[in-house]
């Protein structure tokens, strides 16, 4: 029963993190209706239901016909199934109202960078500083664990922003500076001991992206994304990491 609880709390949590996720980079103000994201007609209470509404439309708004991007139904299986894991490992303790904050941050960022290739400075650096600030009450977790990632991050993404601006002087950066925020917010999030994890995966997953791309171009005629969010994949990888491992990793004795 519990766990049933926790998903649904999963999904109203998504549901809202799709409110942040829609409305922030369109600037609309947070009060109001919700409003179908193609059309801008205002929605039916059904149509606005977390997962269900996309479901029930099959994945085409029935105001105006037009496809509905799948990543907000995503948004809200991806936030339950998280908080149902996090639940079944922490129960709910400290850990993990502290972890689903994080869960919550991570999921944001990485939907707003994969649609509108935008990672906001100051959330992410609010975020960062809100996480520093109580890491000392979560377990396995330390003010000073959250400095050092912090920093450890900072001075590698720094280093690699730079590489990159180098590297690739006439593209738009791609690696920008706010993937550079984005690090030091996995970084003072999940502190040094699971920051090298959690980048790791990442990197992975973004690997792995690249990979595909280049394979899909050389079979087929298909079109391809002319670039690739990296800041997704590092959403992405922090949270299976947490979601895998927890904050478990070499306990913070500092
Ligand atoms: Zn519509």
């Amino acid at each position: 029963m519990d766990i049933v609880l926790a998903g649904l709390f999963g999904l109203v949590l998504g549901a809202g993190l799709n409110i942040i996720i829609i409305r922030l980079p369109r600037e609309r103000g947070f009060g109001g209706p919700p409003r179908c994201t193609r059309c801008g007609q205002r929605l039916a209470w059904w149509q606005a239901l977390p997962l269900a509404g996309w479901l029930i439309q099959a994945g085409r708004a029935r105001c105006c016909g037009r496809r509905l991007d799948a990543i907000y139904p995503l948004v809200d299986a991806l936030t339950a199934l998280s908080v149902m894991l996090l639940y079944m490992r922490h129960g709910l303790s400290v850990s993990f109202c502290y972890i689903t904050a994080v869960t919550a941050v991570l999921i944001v960022t990485g939907a707003i960078d994969w649609q509108h290739r935008l990672i906001y400075t100051l959330p992410t650096l609010g975020a960062t500083l809100a996480a520093g600030a109580v890491a000392f009450i979560v377990p396995y977790h330390s003010l000073l664990n959250a400095v050092l990632g912090l920093l450890v991050a900072g001075i590698l993404f720094v280093v690699f922003y730079l590489v990159a601006r180098i590297m690739f002087p006439a593209h738009r950066a791609p690696f920008g500076l706010g993937d550079v925020y984005l690090g030091m917010f996995i970084g003072a999030a999940l502190g040094l001991t699971n920051l090298l994890g959690a980048l790791l995966y990442g990197m992975l997953l973004a690997g792995a992206f690249a990979g595909l791309i280049v394979l899909v171009r050389r079979i087929g005629r298909r079109p391809t994304p002319q670039y690739i969010s990296y800041g997704t994949f590092l959403c992405v990888g922090a949270l299976l990491y947490v979601l895998i491992w927890g904050l478990a990793g070499p306990r913070a004795t500092w």
